[in-house]
């Protein structure tokens, strides 16, 4: 079975489980995270010993980029870390203020090359006042050090700061109240990457009413520095559909791709 762009022969392909074969450019503690996320991965046997490449079955080709909306003017904030996150947090512009326990401004390296973007606090985020903790965030973790990342080396965020009770989805209104502070962050950091995780922050940010799984697989842009964005599938999905592990995988290896 031949497939088309990027994809190899799947005949040309082996189980890891099966292949004896020595390194290849994902290490020991790759594979072992590859194991954590639960996804399989196949060594191609047709490269000399040394050059053996990894995949998962079904990788989509790039396609030609496709380029964010401009977001909304960014507002007036302040324009250095210490001030912006005490602005967020004395925040009262919508109604998420009267039920957060915490705000959950965001977490990381101030200088990353990568920002991970989420979707708004849960439960658990609320409570601590960070993002992507508990199980959702262990994933993320593994995820990134699948991608050769940490989690302390990326920067880490959401579309909203305050939790939506019930964990339901951000409506409009407080999308567009609280997105002057991720655009604030955004331009703080001048990320080389954005990875978008879930629906709500690969629409948001993109301006588009496609669902992730049309979204994902091909690079974006964001805003007018045209920062590269890359969407994939929350990790609180893929806790719920383990199935589609792979695919994040495929993201994962696009963005390694870019940082390249
Ligand atoms: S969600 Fe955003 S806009 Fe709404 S109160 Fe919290 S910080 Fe302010």
């Amino acid at each position: 079975m031949r497939s088309t762009g990027c994809l190899i022969e799947k005949s040309e392909l082996i189980p890891r489980a099966m292949s004896d074969h020595g390194e290849g450019p994902l290490d020991q503690r790759r594979r072992q995270m590859l194991d954590a996320m639960g996804i399989q991965y196949w060594v191609r046997r047709d490269l000399p010993t040394g050059q053996h490449d990894e995949v998962v079955p079904g990788r989509e080709p790039l396609q030609e980029s496709q380029e964010s909306m401009p977001g909304e003017t960014m507002q007036q904030l302040p324009a250095d870390w210490e001030s912006l996150q005490l602005a967020v947090s004395n925040c009262r512009k919508c109604s998420l203020s009267q039920s957060r326990q915490n705000t959950v401004f965001g977490t990381g390296d101030q200088d990353a090359r990568v920002m991970v973007i989420g979707e708004a606090p849960g439960e658990e985020e609320d409570r601590q006042g960070l993002p992507f903790v508990g199980r959702a965030g262990l994933l993320l973790n593994q995820m990134l050090l699948a991608a050769g990342l940490s989690r302390e080396s990326v920067y880490i965020a959401n579309i909203l700061k305050c939790r939506p009770p019930g964990n339901r989805n951000p409506d409009a209104q407080e999308m567009k109240a609280c997105h002057g502070y991720l655009q604030q962050q955004i331009s703080l950091i001048q990320p080389e990457v954005i990875l978008a995780t879930g629906g709500v922050a690969a629409k948001s940010l993109l301006q588009s009413d496609e669902a992730v799984g049309r979204l994902r697989g091909r690079m974006h842009h964001y805003g007018e520095s045209k920062i590269s964005l890359l969407v994939t599938y929350h990790p609180s999905y893929l806790l719920r559909k383990p199935s589609e592990k792979a695919k994040s995988w495929q993201d994962l290896q696009l963005l390694m791709k870019q940082l390249q």
